[in-house]
């Protein structure tokens, strides 16, 4: 008998009661913009900003329309404009060259290793040639790379460190929480990553003149007053003038349904990991399949899998990606030459210059991706590995061609 999965890997979990109340609560009285507060009210969305402050032990937070806004606004108010080079990871998704696209300025792509981190020693070569003040650092797919050392470059270089924390939300480096690292951090609250919100972003720093520009960027009017997780008014007493108000808001809707689960963040955490592990463990030992070692001092939030396929033609990569669907697992793979779905690369975002990116390039075309929802069980975890050993096993020994009805996979 063939094992089939019938789960869905786009399927998150409904939000909790406490999200739904909360959410009707704002529904009923109506003020779901952040600073249309009753007298004596303290607005969700200024509510959120606290406790993520502290959840993350930032100083300052600020939430946002999107995660891509998210990093548009840390890249401005940290100075960068059209024409500065900013490096960035190769590998990483489209929103984030985006970013830097949308403030003018020019992505310097840093080479990605076997652990799907950014490579610290191109890292170092491209400070040097670019001459580049800034690094804005994606922790994608939730690895994290050697945080000590790359902070370490970074300092010799002088170049200051923008953290995307789409995917490490809650994760960690030795302790220290991701995000905690560089001058400020951004996070996704889009349905696909930690806490859901459908779309929106928060913004962490410890950076009293940087956070006043990205509050007052965000469309906070002269009414920065009413943030809590901020700094003090005299932090804006020039800044105020000479930032745009480039709108980009969250509402109090939004941030009514995220409070309650950041508070539950922590178990989910528990959970991802437990999903993670058990397929792990299914697919330790599989001829022709490489796992994507996770280091020790990472603490990571594992709301997605990948494996390698190192060096596989590209038509056996998409016969397993085939054979797989036809059991109902849905992988994605980003060695396709032409963007699909969520998954593109940097040779597909040609706003940007060319960059050749040997490493980057050998480490794509055996990527093999997967989003773990917690809708999944251990025991669908445990299928699911069973089936993607099953698939890979048998084209590592010679099977080529996927089932003639298989749906094309993105
Ligand atoms: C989702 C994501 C973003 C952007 O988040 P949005 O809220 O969708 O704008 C940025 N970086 C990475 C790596 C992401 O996965």
């Amino acid at each position: 008998m063939t094992e089939r999965f019938d789960g869905s890997f786009t399927q998150q979990e409904p939000i909790p009661e406490a999200g739904i109340e909360a959410a009707l609560h704002v529904l009923r009285h109506g003020r779901l913009h952040r600073y249309n507060t009753a007298p004596g009210e303290i607005a969700e969305a200024a509510l959120l900003e606290e406790e993520f402050a502290a959840f993350t032990g930032a100083k300052y937070c600020l939430a946002v329309a999107s995660g891509g806004y998210a990093i548009g606004c840390a890249l401005r108010a940290a100075g960068v404009g059209p024409g500065t080079k900013v490096l960035t990871n190769a590998f990483t998704l489209a929103p984030v060259p985006g970013a830097i696209a949308g403030v003018g300025a020019e992505p310097v792509f840093v080479d990605t290793t076997d652990a799907l981190t950014i490579d610290l020693d191109d890292l170092k070569r491209k400070i040097y040639e670019s001459g580049a003040p800034i690094l804005l650092l994606s922790h994608m797919r939730g690895h994290i790379c050697d945080m000590d050392r790359l902070m370490a470059i970074c300092a010799d270089g002088r170049v200051a460190v923008i953290e995307d924390c789409a995917h490490t939300m809650g994760a960690s480096w030795n302790d220290t929480p991701s995000g905690r690292h560089g001058l400020a951090a951004c996070y996704s609250t889009q349905t696909y990553k930690h806490i859901n919100s459908g779309e929106g972003g928060l913004l962490t720093s410890d950076n009293a003149d940087l956070m006043a520009r990205a509050i007052m960027l965000s469309g906070s009017y002269m009414l920065y007053e009413r943030h809590r997780a901020a700094p003090p008014p005299e932090a804006f007493a020039q800044v105020k003038y000479v930032t745009p108000n480039i709108s980009g808001r969250m509402d109090n809707l939004r941030a009514a349904i995220l409070r309650p689960q950041l508070a539950d963040l922590p178990a989910q955490i528990a959970r991802w990991n437990t999903l993670y592990r058990v397929v792990e463990a299914g697919l330790a030992a599989t001829p022709g399949l490489q796992l994507i070692p996770r280091p020790e001092a990472e603490a990571y939030v594992a709301s997605s899998f990948q494996f390698l396929l190192p060096d596989w033609p590209a038509d056996k990569v998409r016969a397993v990606l085939a054979r797989a669907a036809a059991r109902g697992v849905e992988l994605k793979w980003f060695g396709h030459t032409e963007p699909t779905g969520f998954t593109s690369r940097h040779d597909s975002w040609r706003y940007a210059r060319p960059q050749d990116l040997p490493q980057t390039d050998r480490v794509l075309a055996g990527l093999v991706d997967m989003r773990l929802p917690l809708t999944f069980s251990p025991d669908d975890a445990a299928l699911i590995a069973r089936i993607i050993r099953a698939e890979v096993s048998a084209v590592h020994q010679g099977a080529t061609a996927g089932p003639s009805t298989v749906p094309a996979a993105d």
